[in-house]
């Protein structure tokens, strides 16, 4: 079976599967771990518009799901259901920022791309931070300045409260000469903000600020 899965909903399924575990420990009231079970499926099955008789079969398996060992069960053989970011390898991602002379491109090698909906990398020596993303189907790169915060605060791509700093990026708008600046407070450490991850919208209005 093809991919439907995306790995921001991954996330998701993973967080209410967390949750359903806790309550199942936290109650013995059979009608209520029936609701929170129902409630759990119906969350789920939210995140997808249209889904096939056999894709809904394994989505709904989330409300059978007891214990850690089922959880790992269930959530491996979603895993192969996950879109992965296609992977990239050095030259592609040299030309997604064209104007960088000395690119420092991140180590590829055990980068699980499965897990990602974005690739982000710190260049510390230049205080710098690059994002691969898609918007609209199209992958593009965008360079910013990132300046690591001294408190930890909430992430404007994950919105998870995380190790942060300002990420600032200057963009030319047509209609004006010189070019304005635009900057977000974002996790400092890219792979973990994936792995928060819940949700695109968050994303995709990054992206959007950062680019237009
Ligand atoms: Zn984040």
């Amino acid at each position: 079976m093809e991919s439907f899965i995306r790995a921001d909903q991954y996330n998701f399924i993973k967080d209410q599967i967390t949750t359903l575990l806790s309550t199942h420990t936290s109650t013995h009231d059979q009608a209520v771990a029936h609701a929170f079970k129902s409630m759990t499926r119906e969350k789920v099955i939210d995140l997808f518009s249209d889904l096939s008789n056999e894709q809904k079969e394994i989505i709904d398996q989330v409300q059978d799901v007891k214990d850690e060992t089922e959880a790992i069960f269930f959530l491996s053989r979603l895993k192969q259901h996950v879109f992965t970011f296609p992977p990239l390898n050095e030259q592609n991602i040299k030309r997604l920022f064209p104007k960088v002379k000395k690119l420092e491109v991140p180590s590829l090698r055990n980068i699980e791309w499965g897990t990602l909906s974005y690739l982000g990398w710190n260049d510390s020596g230049s205080n710098q931070k690059f994002i691969a993303a898609y918007k609209n189907g199209d992958l593009l790169g965008i360079q910013g300045n990132f300046k690591p915060s001294r408190q930890s605060g909430i992430c404007a791509i994950c919105k998870e409260h995380e190790e942060v700093g300002m990420f600032t990026t200057s963009i030319k708008l047509n209609t004006l000469e010189t070019p304005i600046s635009r900057g977000n407070y974002i996790c400092k450490d890219s792979h973990r903000c994936n792995e928060n991850l819940k949700s695109l919208q968050p994303l995709d209005n990054f992206i959007k600020l950062m680019t237009e």
